[in-house]
């Protein structure tokens, strides 16, 4: 018989929150498909020390760890395996146990070092076997190391993927404290400086600036000119001139000047209190942002990256490049590593010569873009500077319709930002399509809709009703007598449904013959056109916290906890936070959950408490299946469980769709919103009449016909006939309790 193949997991450098998810995957993956995982504990000083630092991990090993930050199986620097001496011995410690794979987790240095180590790992197995240290067969049997890397660090620097394990939880950190600082700022009509990591990175504070709706920023790609200072002052000036009460400035911990003279945040409270006499207040963030619970993105993207990185390893061949696993453009990709390392470092280069376009564009198109988001959103229009241009003085009204969805207020925001920026007049309608029949409609300020980017609900209120023909006329009405020149929905399923009632009533109403752009939020995640609605991710970290709050609650008894997020017939949530959660079983509709799988089920979860289980977690998604119910399900696993644990049935309920929205969904909102107004730009300069719906892809980011509508979606359910997620659930299988191996790969591109 063949040696099992053996697969070292190592974390490495800075912790990072979502590593533990990412070492979780790799155990139960490899041992999914007959592999046998090790830990090497403490980065790469483990494999350097060997014996208890290199140990062999069971099923159960990685049990409990999705919520924990850092990382379960330590990390370090070391300085030991910079030299020669260090890496002889890794690869001697290595070679004794038959490791000849590594999944390397970390920042640019630690994947530097798995690259380096790769190269010299014939040269090192040559020399134990000459020295004696190593036998000729068995340096032979493991002649090639192949590693693969995932890039864990919160800083997002690393060039090549668009998120790193532990960015999104750094930002949730950083903007929960920048929530709370707004409003004891605003309270006081305080300034506030805050200081965020990112030493050679702006992407923390920038996201963070967007996010939150900040004042000013401060990033190492885009140190200011001589004379920044005046301009900040003036900024803050306008800023609370526009009606803003609190004042919030950002710096990067590498922040400098183009002399290269640091700009902290104390110098700044300093040139506050100099030069305007304000008192203003500094806080340093510090550790806070790599602590506490990972994000729920955190966990189940880190999760599939897991996946993804065992499947490469096992398929790579010998002589295969170095490679990293990351995030493009929502898809799991493979990425040069080489390249990857070379280009981060590049940016830094251009930094410290003054290259700072280069720097900047280094860190990709979303980059850019959101800084010029950034521009706009944060620099009241000056009330005698009118763009010129087709859209100068243009009528553009924002309603929202269907459920609410966390995020709805954010894009309103930022579509009135944006929107003024761009010469319109922005108007918001109360109370959604009911509103628009009955003219409840405004129009909103640059300083009206300041504090709205944090705010949980809708400030105009959704409704969830469709128009019926008889309020149509009404609508029309609504239209021409506030001359409304185009139409910015933003909204659900129902949103998406009466816009398109419009469209198809043009011929009828020629009022209806203004732009619409629908702008998809929705909790449920079931529009067509995108991957992602505004208010999904909230609504998934809601439902991951209630989950971790129920799993907490059932320490002391043999317990099955069988909760239903909510999603209708859109398992989006059911599954991402089923990922998430460590959930032992998911059910969708998508699935059609039926007897037969509810009995071998209930069988599994007998024999796993029988073995010695405490608690179990099956997630379901609201209308999962209407005969099989939430309590059906309940009472099927407690009957059939003989006494040996009781279960408990949850739902989670319209928690889910409250609190604040999450930075991924703040930034969403405003992107999408973005794309929404160029489409009505568009429209407004060739005097079109366009109806659409915004969302992107893996391949797309913009527009789509809203005649299209009936074509994409399955009507009867209410999703898209095509759900992109859905291949995620062969994942959950191979992590929880199934343990059952990835029978279709999983897609990963080339990057
Ligand atoms: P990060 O991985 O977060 O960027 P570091 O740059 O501190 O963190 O690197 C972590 C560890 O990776 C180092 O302590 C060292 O052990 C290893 N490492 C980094 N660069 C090299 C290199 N050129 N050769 C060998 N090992 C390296």
């Amino acid at each position: 018989m063949s040696e099992p193949i053996r697969i070292g997991v190592l974390t490495s450098g800075g912790d990072a929150p979502g590593m533990n998810a990412a070492v979780r995957a790799v155990v139960r993956s490899a041992l999914a498909h007959g592999a046998v995982p090790y830990a090497v504990k403490e980065g790469w000083q483990g494999a350097v020390d060997g014996g208890e630092r290199i140990v062999e991990m069971g099923w159960s090993d990685v049990s409990s760890i999705l919520d924990r930050g850092g990382t379960i199986i330590g990390t370090a620097r070391s300085k030991d395996f910079r030299e020669r001496s260090g890496m002889l011995a890794a690869a001697r410690n290595l070679l004794e146990r038959g490791i000849d794979r590594i999944v390397v987790i970390g920042g640019d240095g630690s994947l530097t070092g798995a690259k380096v180590f790769r190269s010299e790992w014939p040269s090192l197995l040559a020399e134990l076997v000459e020295k004696g240290e190593v036998e000729e067969a068995r340096a032979q049997a493991h002649a090639d190391l192949r590693i693969i890397g995932l890039v864990g660090t919160i800083d997002n620097d690393l060039v090549g993927t668009d998120t790193t394990i532990g960015t999104d939880t750094a930002l949730h950190r950083i903007i929960d404290a920048i929530d709370q600082i707004s409003s004891t700022a605003a309270s006081h009509q305080r300034t506030f400086i805050l200081e965020v990591m990112g030493r050679h990175c702006g992407y923390l504070p920038l996201m963070a600036a967007v996010a939150s709706g900040c004042d000013y920023v401060l990033i190492p790609e885009m140190p200011p000119p001589p004379g920044w200072e005046e301009d900040m002052l003036e900024k803050l000036r306008i800023g609370r001139e526009a009606g803003r009460r609190e004042s919030l400035i950002l710096v990067a911990e590498g922040a400098a000047d183009q002399q290269g003279n640091r700009i902290d945040a104390q110098s700044i409270a300093q040139l506050l209190r100099e030069r305007r006499g304000e008192d203003a207040r500094v806080t340093i963030l510090g550790h806070t942002q790599r602590g506490g619970t990972p994000s729920a993105y955190d966990r189940w993207m880190s999760t599939i990256l897991g996946i993804a990185a065992v499947q490469e390893i096992l398929s790579a061949a010998p002589d295969a490049e170095d490679h990293i696993i990351g995030i493009r453009h929502n898809r799991v990709a493979r990425i040069p590593l080489v390249e990857a390392v070379k280009r981060t470092h590049a940016v830094a280069d251009a930094i410290k010569e003054g290259r700072y376009d280069d720097a900047v564009a280094a860190r990709g198109a979303g980059f850019s873009q959101t800084l010029r988001i950034n521009e706009i959103m944060s620099n009241p229009p000056a009330a005698d500077v009118v763009p010129e241009g087709p859209t100068r003085g243009k009528r553009i009204a924002i309603l929202h319709a269907g459920g609410l969805a966390p995020g709805m207020n954010t894009a309103a925001r930022a579509a009135v930002r944006l929107g003024i920026g761009r010469g319109y007049t922005m108007l918001g309608v109360d109370g959604g399509f009911p509103g628009l029949v009955s003219g409840d409609i405004r129009e909103l300020s640059w300083a009206e809709v300041d504090a709205w980017a944090f705010e949980g609900g809708a400030k105009l209120g959704t409704h969830r009703a469709v128009p019926t023909i008889e309020e149509l006329y009404s609508i029309g009405r609504a239209i021409e007598t506030n001359g409304i020149d185009g139409l910015l929905v933003i909204g659900g399923y129902n949103a998406y449904l009466a816009a398109h009632l419009l469209a198809t009533e043009r011929k009828r109403y020629p009022a209806f013959r203004i732009p619409v752009v629908c702008v998809p939020a929705s909790i449920d995640n079931n529009l067509p056109g995108t991957e992602l609605s505004i208010g999904a991710d909230s609504a998934v970290n809601n439902a991951v916290w209630a989950l971790d709050r129920v799993k907490e609650s059932a320490a002391a008894s043999s317990r099955c906890f069988v909760a239903e997020t909510m999603g209708r017939h859109c398992g989006y949530l059911a599954l991402i936070a089923g990922i998430a959660t460590g959930a032992e079983m998911v059910y969708l509709h998508e699935r059609q959950p039926d007897l037969k799988r509810i009995a071998e089920d209930a069988v599994r979860m007998t024999a796993s408490f029988s073995r010695g289980r405490h608690l179990f977690l099956v997630v379901r998604n609201e209308e999962a299946s209407p005969e099989y119910n939430l309590d059906f399900m309940a009472r099927a696993f407690e009957q059939e469980g003989g006494g040996l644990f009781d279960v408990r049935q949850q739902a989670i309920g319209h928690l889910q769709q409250g609190g604040k929205p999450s930075p991924f969904d703040r930034l969403l909102a405003t992107r999408l919103v973005y794309y929404a107004l160029k489409e009505m730009d568009e429209q407004v300069a060739t005097g079109g009449d366009r109806a659409s719906y915004i969302g992107f892809s893996s391949n797309y980011i913009g527009s789509h016909d809203l005649e299209r509508m009936p074509e994409e979606v399955d009507e009867e359910f209410r999703r898209p006939k095509d759900q992109w997620w859905l291949a995620f659930e062969p994942i959950h299988q191979t992590v929880s309790l199934y343990g059952t191996p990835m029978t279709v790969p999983l897609p990963v591109i080339d990057a």
